[in-house]
């Protein structure tokens, strides 16, 4: 579920609307250098969701035979890392914003006017898949 919401710049001032969080049909990141926010539809990425799940798959298909490590069994979650690689992936995908930043699924939220991290979130105006 992904929503939009007014934004204000405790810096400059500006107001503007702010989404955030993908839908089931596309991802959002954003630029970490200027904010720029990129979606990316799931249709473009098939063959990384393919390997997404996959990762997954073979996460549950092994998981009754490997051998348990205590360490690894507290500290690695298989999950999060086929999470973390697809994230990547798709940032790979996403390639470099117009102002030369990269674009990740982890960027702060910044004034588009400004650029400043400082920003008041204000009321969620629209929802959307
Ligand atoms: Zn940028
Ligand atoms: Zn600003």
């Amino acid at each position: 579920m992904g929503v939009q919401r007014e934004g204000k710049c405790l810096e400059c001032g500006e107001a503007f609307t702010v989404s955030a969080g993908g839908g089931f049909s596309f991802h959002l990141v954003r630029c970490e250098v200027c904010g720029e926010t990129k979606s990316i539809g799931t249709d473009e990425i098939e063959p990384l969701l393919a390997s997404y799940r996959s990762d997954l798959l073979t996460r549950y298909n092994t998981a009754g035979s490997v051998a348990r490590d205590y360490y690894a069994e507290k500290h690695w979650d298989p999950d999060k890392a086929a999470e973390e690689k697809y994230k990547r992936s798709v940032e790979d995908f996403a390639g470099d914003c117009a102002c030369g930043g990269k674009f990740t699924f982890d960027a702060p939220l910044r004034c588009p006017a400004c650029h400043s991290t400082h920003i008041e979130l204000g009321e969620i105006t629209v929802f959307y898949d």
